[in-house]
């Protein structure tokens, strides 16, 4: 009996396969702009004009939908870039329900630059909250789970059934889980969006973000309302143009080889830090939700096979004291962004801006792919002072 390939071979072959013409086994990077028709003005295959599709494009796309358990996926340029497509995607003057703790350039897209839409943000940790929210029609919920940068966790499946009673379609950000953590289409929801710029890239070197479907854009489906929407942000790739170069999206492709073994190494990594952190004077708090203490820590153990490497830390004392924890790191590096193999640190109040709702003493850590004593042993003397 034959059984579904398992993640680790999804990763490595989805979407990819030896070149005919050459033989070569990793794909060619395909630089044309446009494709020759035949004399009788056929194409010899599924690309016209590399805005609307490439074949490095296609194969990240593959690999993307195949690794969600989705029907199908579309790239763009960054990671805002897909959740913009999606918010584009909607009918006018929509409303929207998305979470008050949220990555902060969400945020901004959500509040500045789709001024038609009714966005309403909303404890989405807390279900009986959610349920309150979705008692009026809405046409999109915003998860992100865990959210950025405070890992508060959201019952994905709760709210998938609160917000179908309202006919409202779920979007989850699983950029920080990857599908080798949780797999939000399994659990009902209709949309993934990710920044690959994270973790599917994986060596902080190429910008991108994807959009994936739970079902297949066919000519039979396309007439449901889901299978509109989807077809709607494909027509935003298309029409619109913040579609990714294919030297990127063969970098992400590449990326997705290594990516379970790296999450899981991470994840690892992260276990260690933030045990040794929990017990730590100058540590008020330790956010991650591996650990039992956290508040979502069993919604997250039910809905996802792992809790991810990152975390947030409280500093006693305040928004100086915890500048000055990221001054002193000497290993992890003083820098934005997430998911790459070098361990980062960020005071995130001090980026975001006076308005923001981050807590001023948060930091912010990335756990990269360095052996977990090393990164302990910096945070230890960089707290200590
Ligand atoms: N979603 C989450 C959860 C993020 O953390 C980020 C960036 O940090 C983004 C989306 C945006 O991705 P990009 O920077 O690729 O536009």
């Amino acid at each position: 009996m034959s059984t579904a390939p398992k993640i680790e071979t999804v990763s490595v072959h989805a979407g990819l396969r030896t070149d005919p013409s050459t033989g070569a086994v990793a794909q060619p990077i395909h630089l044309s702009t446009t494709f020759e028709r035949r004399p009788d003005g056929s194409l010899p295959d599924e690309y016209l004009y590399i805005r609307e599709g490439n074949p490095n494009r296609r194969a990240l796309e593959t690999a993307v939908a195949a690794l969600e358990g989705g029907g199908a996926a579309a790239c763009f340029a960054s990671g805002l870039a897909s959740i913009d497509a999606v918010l584009r995607a909607l009918p006018a003057a929509s409303r929207v329900v998305a979470p008050r703790d949220i990555y902060h350039g969400t945020r901004v897209l959500l509040t500045e630059h789709h001024p038609s839409l009714q966005v309403r943000f909303v404890e989405l940790s807390d279900l009986d909250a959610a349920r309150r929210a979705l008692a009026e029609p809405a046409a999109l919920v915003l998860v992100e789970t865990p959210s950025n940068p405070q890992l508060h966790i959201t019952d994905i499946a709760g709210v998938v059934a609160a917000a179908r009673r309202v006919g409202a379609r779920v979007l989850v950000d699983n950029t920080w889980s990857t599908p080798v953590l949780q797999r939000p289409l399994e659990l009902g929801a209709d949309l993934v969006v990710h920044s690959s710029t994270k973790y599917f890239g994986g060596h902080s070197d190429v910008q991108g973000g994807v959009v994936v479907a739970s079902h297949e854009l066919t000519a039979e489906t396309a007439v449901t309302d889901r299978q509109g929407l989807f077809g709607r942000i494909r027509a935003v790739q298309e029409q619109a143009g913040a579609a990714p170069a294919p030297f990127d999206c063969w970098l992400i492709r590449r990326g997705l080889q290594t990516l379970p073994c790296r999450m899981r190494a991470h994840e690892e990594g992260a276990a260690e830090v933030a045990r040794a952190l929990a017990e730590h004077p100058g540590v008020l708090k330790v956010l991650w939700p591996g650990l039992p203490s956290h508040p979502g820590h069993e919604v997250m153990k039910a809905q996802a096979s792992g809790f991810g490497a990152m975390l947030s830390i409280r500093v006693r004392g305040g928004f100086d004291d915890a500048s000055a924890v990221v001054g002193r790191c000497r290993l992890f590096k003083r820098a934005t962004s997430l998911g790459g193999v070098e361990s980062l640190i960020e005071h995130r109040a001090a980026i975001e801006g006076p308005e923001t709702p981050t807590p001023p003493d948060l930091l912010r850590l990335s756990i990269g792919l360095e052996h977990p004593d090393d990164l302990v042993d910096d945070l230890l003397q960089a707290l200590t002072g």
